[in-house]
């Protein structure tokens, strides 16, 4: 047994048994390459689950870290720092938003996110507590979180949830009549990603804007997944024109680093008053430069050009070679954030990928999603569907 095995073995004895690594220990990455400690070679159509949109160790993005490491590691929310000043400028320049507020996370902005929502209507003196989230929905795992996350597969074991939520089909105008002037959130992925990588319709979007501005409700987009150019353009509402009230992000906001922001506009972002809500971490120096680093490189026309082409490349290849395959049921999503749903359980498909050192994220039992670096190039696009079809071939009945 090789040194990297006993390490595993002891670390499976040691972490808290909620997570299930790969069989082997990641040593470095280099754009859509992963190593591990033998130096086997992995193509990640992962990106760490939607993170490292640039690739692994991104030049710029390393820059940036390398040059703010030697400056300040820490400020807290005490003092300014210019990264994090730099950022909040930038995000409000790139979205619909007037206010940021600065997190580590994803579900901490979604917190945020939350209570600011049951905030803005008690400092009216007309209090809404009541949100309505999506079957299917994803938005993290802590309380408020879970709460608003419609599959209860998530909440086995941790009932009572918080009060307050309730769940609607999506995609299903008819069903938007839920939302009352009792409502104080409307909660929605621009695309469902754990849900199933299922994509809101442009219908459905404008509907709900619609409903919440009659009702008074406000709209709630998760862009933790679905942004930061995942699905083509910066953000996801970005596609459908509507405008969402307030918005989080993070996941490949930092380049790999953890960061999460909330975005708002004006009359909401200010009822965050001092000493309202607050994080330690938010705003840290070197996730702020390394994000800032992202949308440098990100939000420019060439970027998009580039971007639209490879992944036109890419969803015309999946397509005809493995679209056409007779156990794919379907191939849906927007850019690079890609599910390939599959009549069979994909375990099998999924561990021979793998064995071909090709590495995808999953959704049991049927959907295979795939989240390719938005700089992952057409030679590498056309190993991975090679890879595939061979897959496919490996673990045909
Ligand atoms: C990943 C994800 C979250 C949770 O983010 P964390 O950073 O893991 O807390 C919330 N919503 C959506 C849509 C996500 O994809």
């Amino acid at each position: 047994m090789n040194a990297s095995h006993s390490l595993i073995e002891q670390a499976k004895k040691t972490f808290t048994p909620n997570i299930a690594p790969a069989p082997f220990v990641v040593s470095r990455g280099e754009g859509s390459y992963l190593y591990d400690t033998e130096e086997q070679k992995y193509l990640d159509f992962s990106s760490g689950i939607a993170v490292s949109n640039l690739g692994h160790c991104h030049p710029a993005v390393v820059r940036a870290i390398e040059e703010q490491i030697r400056k300040v590691l820490h400020t807290s929310t005490m003092f300014w720092n210019e990264p994090a000043m730099k950022l909040a400028i930038k995000l409000k320049e790139i979205s619909f938003a007037d206010r940021v507020f600065l997190c580590n996370s994803g579900t901490e902005a979604n917190e945020a996110k939350l209570k600011i929502t049951r905030k803005y209507f008690y400092d009216q003196g007309k209090p809404r507590i009541e949100f309505i989230s999506f079957h299917k929905s994803f938005h993290g795992r802590t309380f408020g979180s879970l709460s608003g996350t419609g599959q209860e597969k998530y909440w086995k074991g941790f009932e009572p949830l918080v009060p307050g939520f309730k769940f609607i089909n999506f995609n299903d105008i008819s069903a938007l009549t839920a939302i009352t002037e009792q409502t104080a959130g409307v909660w929605v992925e621009p695309i469902q990603g754990e849900g199933g990588v299922h994509p809101a319709t442009i219908e459905f979007m404008k509907a709900l804007r619609a409903r919440c501005d009659e009702t008074g409700a406000l709209l709630l987009a998760d862009e933790i997944q679905t942004g930061l150019g995942r699905t083509g353009s910066m953000f996801a509402m970005d596609f459908y024109g509507v405008r969402p009230d307030l918005m989080s992000i993070a996941k490949g906001l930092g380049g790999g680093l953890p960061i999460g922001a909330l975005l708002a506009s004006e009359k909401i972002g200010t009822t965050m008053t001092v000493g309202s809500h607050a994080t330690t971490f938010g705003g840290n120096p070197v996730c702020a430069a390394a994000a800032l680093a992202v949308i440098e490189t990100i939000n420019n026309q060439e970027f998009w050009r580039g971007l639209r082409e490879r992944s036109e490349f890419f969803w015309t290849l999946l397509k005809t070679r493995i679209g056409s395959n007779k156990r794919v049921v379907d191939i849906r999503g927007r850019g690079l954030m890609i599910g390939i749903e599959f009549k069979e359980d994909i375990t099998k498909i999924f561990e021979q990928l793998r064995a071909q050192k090709v590495l995808v994220t999953r959704i049991p039992p049927h959907i295979l999603r795939i989240l390719p670096p938005l700089t992952a190039s057409k030679q590498e696009m056309e190993i991975f569907v090679d890879n595939m079809s061979q897959a496919l071939k490996a673990t045909e009945a």
